[in-house]
């Protein structure tokens, strides 16, 4: 992304000169506390754990039902607690259960679609990936997707996962209609004039419902994209933002730590003819962010300088693609990520306050990332009647991240910030329910679907019913 190996192996040159004048203790992964223990799995049980490790548990079992009959049994001849996942991209711990993992993984075929409304019904457990293709095959592609395409569709409307376009909603608003499965295992089919409250609880339900077992989505026609990124100096970047969101269809930047500078990348549409790609580079960019951090996190203003000089030379990026593939980019740097959806005229105070609470930790290194999403009014969406701004940060999958909660949080709390529900907070219901209108009624329409709590694991539990 941006600073490349050769240029920092040049940069190394200053540490030589440090290291005649006597500087010889490198802050080497500072503040990283050591690998986990976890404890021994039993013979027969195995481990599941979601993408950046955060998050484990040995459940009773991993059901991957082929049909609808093998879910339907499986939620009728046992009392165990359930917990649905998809792709276990989400870093809070949603899906750990000592009771059933359920995954959909084979429920996840094109069931049918319409070429006139432009609409595709799939099995939930699809993957972002593999939809991406077939809804391409029959001439619709989805509006917004997210940074990566490794998640299941279900989990990623389950967290009301969205995209980077101001004026496009998250994966949630596209939904035109679903199927649930209750805890009897009952399915239930529900849209705007079917079930039309179940209908606003359901598409954003972090898994508290039932089990999702299809989704109708509202896409459009086939969608080709020019990305160009760019660097520039913060300052400039947080002026701009707001007119960029508004014109542009996709536009996102991110500040990269330690540096006073932005990345910025916007999408918009072409018909202009698909160019080839470079590999994607933002695992070697994210690397040589964590090399500058190691070499000279022990002198700020020399890794700052550093930073700065290596983007002044980086090449920036124009190229065209189908938006399925150039809008998810590989992650392989594991982190944990705590994201918060603001008014979207919180950037100016937000995000100097969120920088300065970062950079007091020289540790750090990954880029925070800045995005806007429509409103919607899925009742326990985020972006809930209200236009958002979202403000990302990272810490690497092995580094201390508690002070996301005693620094960062109270930041983003006192603009009546919302949690992305798949990533890490600390919220409880009382505070969910100060910050969502139907926050109530969601809780009312989870106790009537499922009143002995069959898909409760103590972190929903926490946060639906207090
Ligand atoms: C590298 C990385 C990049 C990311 N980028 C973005 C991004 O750009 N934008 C963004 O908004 N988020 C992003 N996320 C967060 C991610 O999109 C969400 O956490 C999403 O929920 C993960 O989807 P999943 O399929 O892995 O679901 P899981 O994490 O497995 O599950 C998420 C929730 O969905 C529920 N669920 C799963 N399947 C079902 C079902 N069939 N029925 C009912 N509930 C179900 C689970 O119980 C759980 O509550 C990113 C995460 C990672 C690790």
């Amino acid at each position: 992304m941006i600073v490349t190996r050769r240029n920092l192996l040049l940069a190394g040159g200053g540490i030589a000169a440090l290291g005649a004048a006597g500087v010889t203790t490198l802050a080497l992964n500072a503040g990283d506390p050591p690998e986990r223990e976890l404890p021994p799995v039993p013979p027969g049980k195995v481990r599941w754990s979601n993408w950046s490790g955060l998050q484990t548990c040995i459940p009773k079992a991993i059901a991957v039902p082929a049909d609808i009959n093998e879910l339907q049994h499986l939620l009728r001849t046992s009392s165990d607690v359930v917990r649905p996942v998809g792709a276990g991209h989400s870093f809070g711990a949603l899906v750990p259960t000592e009771g059933t993992i359920v995954s959909l993984d084979r429920l996840s075929a094109l069931a049918a679609h319409d070429a006139q409304a432009m609409t595709a019904t799939v099995g939930a457990g699809v993957r972002l990936f593999n939809l991406g293709e077939m809804l391409d095959g029959i001439g619709q592609a989805m509006n917004a997707l997210p940074d990566i395409n490794k998640q299941s569709l279900a989990g990623a409307i389950a967290t009301a996962t969205h995209g980077a376009g101001a004026n496009l909603g998250s994966l949630s608003s596209a939904i035109a209609g679903l199927q649930l499965m209750t805890a009897d295992g009952a399915l239930i089919d529900c849209d705007a004039s079917k079930n039309a409250e179940l209908f606003d609880a359901a598409r954003v339900s972090v898994g508290a419902l039932g089990i999702v077992t299809q989704v109708k989505l509202q896409n459009r026609g086939p969608l080709t994209l020019r990305r160009k990124t760019w660097f520039e100096p913060i300052g400039d970047a947080i002026a701009a933002a707001p007119e960029r969101a508004r014109t542009l269809r996709h536009y996102e930047f991110y500040y990269i730590t330690f540096t006073d500078m932005a990345y910025c990348i916007s999408h918009e549409e072409t018909d202009e003819p698909v160019t080839p790609r470079k590999p994607n580079s933002e695992n070697e960019g994210a690397e040589e962010l964590m090399t500058l951090r190691d070499w000279f996190s022990w002198a700020p203003w020399l890794r700052r300088m550093i930073g700065k000089g290596l983007i002044a030379n980086q090449e920036t990026e124009s190229v065209v693609g189908p938006a399925w593939r150039l809008l998810s980019t590989d992650r392989p740097m594991r982190f944990n990520e705590m994201e918060y959806h603001l008014p979207r005229e919180a950037l100016t105070s937000v995000l100097p306050q969120v920088i300065a609470a970062i950079e007091r930790h020289s540790e750090a290194y990954f880029p925070i990332e800045v995005r806007f999403v429509a409103e919607d009014d899925a009742w326990l969406s985020p972006f809930y009647k209200r236009p958002t701004l979202s403000i990302a940060v990272h810490m690497g999958h092995t580094q201390n991240h508690d002070f996301y909660f005693s620094e960062i949080e109270p930041i983003y709390r006192r603009v009546e910030g919302r949690p992305h529900w798949g990533k890490l907070h600390s919220l409880k219901a009382a505070d969910l329910a100060a910050l969502y209108p139907h926050f109530r009624d969601f809780q009312a329409m989870r106790a009537e679907k499922d009143p002995g709590g069959r898909f409760m694991n103590p972190y929903l539990r926490a946060l639906f019913v207090g």
